[in-house]
């Protein structure tokens, strides 16, 4: 009898023990999140199912990028997302918004756990659990932010658009300016048309037929030397796109804001999309009709190169734009 029950607890140890051990190893291996100010694991990192943000999009986000560097790892213009998250927290009637040294601290504080020399860091202030009403009069905003290993976004030398039927939402429905979670679903719909069209990306026009932008990034074009892209109104100016215009200014390229046709695109000599997950990446292709003979021309590798050359710190003059991350 003593025998067996030796042998019980015996079992019970080893298994408990065994159990420690996964659960040990699985709490060391879980990523971690930044949530309302404490580094948690993400199985930790729980969501209402009453959140008013799941019900009806009230989130704001961000998409940034970070960078392997000779100086350790650096963030790309992490200011100018600060700034952007904060602007669209207000939009939605955040109260609570973190001061950007908060949200700076945040960033800076979970990449520093995470093992990853580059990827993708997204930081979402929204709203939590609620009564189901519409109404966010009391509710105190949710923050997080997440961390992931990325590489390429739309990982191709050049990508093919297709014009959406979708049109991007009108700008008096919901301010361009702010980056919306539930806005996205306008997005996402129009990307699926692209997918079926088989092609990388959507084109977004708005509700007069002009050039807006892509389901997730701002579109250039180059004509006869000269760099033209949409007017903000009905874009989110994305910071990537504002990027774009210093590289140009260096480079002496002239660079206009100018409202676009569709044709406009198809008789382009040279056209790319610009966004933080997609970078600066050339368009060989727009509902089937070859721009540049399908090749990258000569302006757009110029700005793709210079700009990957910022990210990458290899360029000390734009050493601004950049949060090193390593460097105590
Ligand atoms: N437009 C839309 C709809 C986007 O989602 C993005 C990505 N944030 C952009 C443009 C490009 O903005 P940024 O360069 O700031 O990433």
């Amino acid at each position: 009898m003593v025998h067996i029950c030796n042998s019980l607890i015996h079992i019970y140890h080893y298994t408990l023990g065994a159990y420690h051990r996964a659960w040990y190893t699985e709490a060391k291996e879980m990523p971690k999140v930044w949530l309302n100010g404490k580094i948690v694991s993400e199985q930790r990192a729980r969501v209402s199912i009453r959140a008013h943000a799941l019900h009806y999009g009230t989130g704001v986000f961000e998409g940034i990028r970070f960078y392997d560097t000779k100086k350790g790892r650096a963030i790309f213009r992490l200011d100018d997302h600060v700034k952007r998250l904060r602007y669209s927290a207000a939009v939605i009637g955040v109260t609570n918004i973190p001061p950007p040294s908060a949200i700076r601290k945040a960033v800076t504080g979970i990449l520093r756990v995470h093992p990853y020399r580059s990827g993708y860091i997204r930081p979402i202030i929204f709203f939590g659990e609620s009564t189901l009403g519409l109404s966010t009069h009391g509710l105190k905003a949710d923050f997080a932010v997440i961390v992931l290993p990325w590489k390429k976004y739309l990982a191709k030398i050049s990508v093919s658009l297709k014009t959406a039927r979708t049109r991007r939402f009108n700008p008096r429905a919901f301010n361009p300016n702010a980056k919306i979670s539930g806005v996205y679903v306008n997005s996402i719909t129009a990307h699926h048309e692209a997918e079926q069209a088989q092609c990388d990306e959507a084109l977004l026009l708005g509700d007069s037929g002009e050039v807006a932008e892509g389901a997730g990034e701002n579109i250039f074009i180059v004509k006869r030397g000269v760099l033209y892209t949409p007017p903000p109104g009905n874009i989110l100016p994305g910071i990537t796109r504002k990027t774009v215009f210093e590289i140009a200014k260096n480079f002496k390229i002239p660079a206009r804001e100018k409202r676009l046709r569709l044709a406009d695109l198809y008789h382009a000599d040279e056209c790319f999309l610009t966004g933080t997950a997609t970078e600066v990446t050339p368009v060989g292709r727009i509902d089937g009709k070859l721009i540049n003979r399908g090749h990258v021309g000569p302006i757009t590798s110029q700005i793709r190169d210079r700009f990957q050359e910022i990210v990458h710190g290899r360029a000390p003059k734009y050493w601004h734009l950049l949060t090193f991350v390593d460097q105590h």
